[in-house]
């Protein structure tokens, strides 16, 4: 490294790392939910053209609630990191409850899709049942479409078509409309996600 400046090697002094572990309510809980979900989608990548990690996903579905949105239910940032474990992985729903507890376990089964069903059924029952979800797990919907449509709209997966990509996006407003009314910011996030999703499919 020839660009480092003098100083640069100075050790943190005591006063700036004690002000960094006592600013923060770091959650220990949140850090086992990420250690959890990283491990289980270890070997899934996303279908894009830079095969991004797939724990990319969970983590800026987290990051929607916490950081932009200012959610701060621990139990709905825990089950936002494992959201997609038992859909995606072997992950059961009593391994999720033996180590994160009853209510985390609820609110991943309201948004895990039963793989069982085609494509199409499971699709359609989303916007069926997104009304009658807790408020917990819509929150944990609001954030997971956003990402989604933003990933869309960035890096779509390989050999999408325009009119796939329409769909895709469509298909997320129509759960997200049934479920309007629960969190004003996080709507307006889906919203803003929404509208690069749609631009994306005019270019
Ligand atoms: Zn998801």
């Amino acid at each position: 490294m020839t660009s480092e400046t003098p100083g640069s090697l100075k050790p943190m002094n005591s006063s700036s790392s004690s002000k960094l572990s006592s600013s923060q309510a770091v959650s220990e809980n949140f850090l086992k939910a990420l250690d959890f979900a990283a491990r289980k989608h270890r070997d899934q990548r996303r279908k894009d053209p830079e095969q991004t990690p797939y724990i990319n996903h969970p983590i800026a579905v987290a990051h929607i609630l916490w950081i932009e949105a200012g959610v701060s239910d621990e139990a709905v940032l825990m089950a936002a990191l494992l959201h997609d474990t038992v859909e995606d992985t072997e992950t059961t729903f009593e391994e999720i409850e033996q180590q994160f507890g009853q209510s985390v376990k609820e609110i991943v089964a309201e948004v895990t899709d039963d793989k069982s069903l085609p494509k199409a059924v499971r699709k359609q029952q989303q916007i069926d049942h997104a009304a009658s979800l807790s408020d917990r797990a819509k929150l944990i919907k609001l954030a997971d479409k956003t990402a989604n449509l933003r990933n869309v709209a960035v890096s779509p997966p390989d050999g999408w078509s325009v009119t796939r990509i329409d769909d895709y996006v469509e298909w997320g407003k129509a759960v997200i409309d049934q479920i309007r009314g629960t969190h004003a910011k996080l709507e307006s996030l889906f919203d803003q996600a929404y509208a690069q999703g749609k631009q994306a499919t005019k270019t």
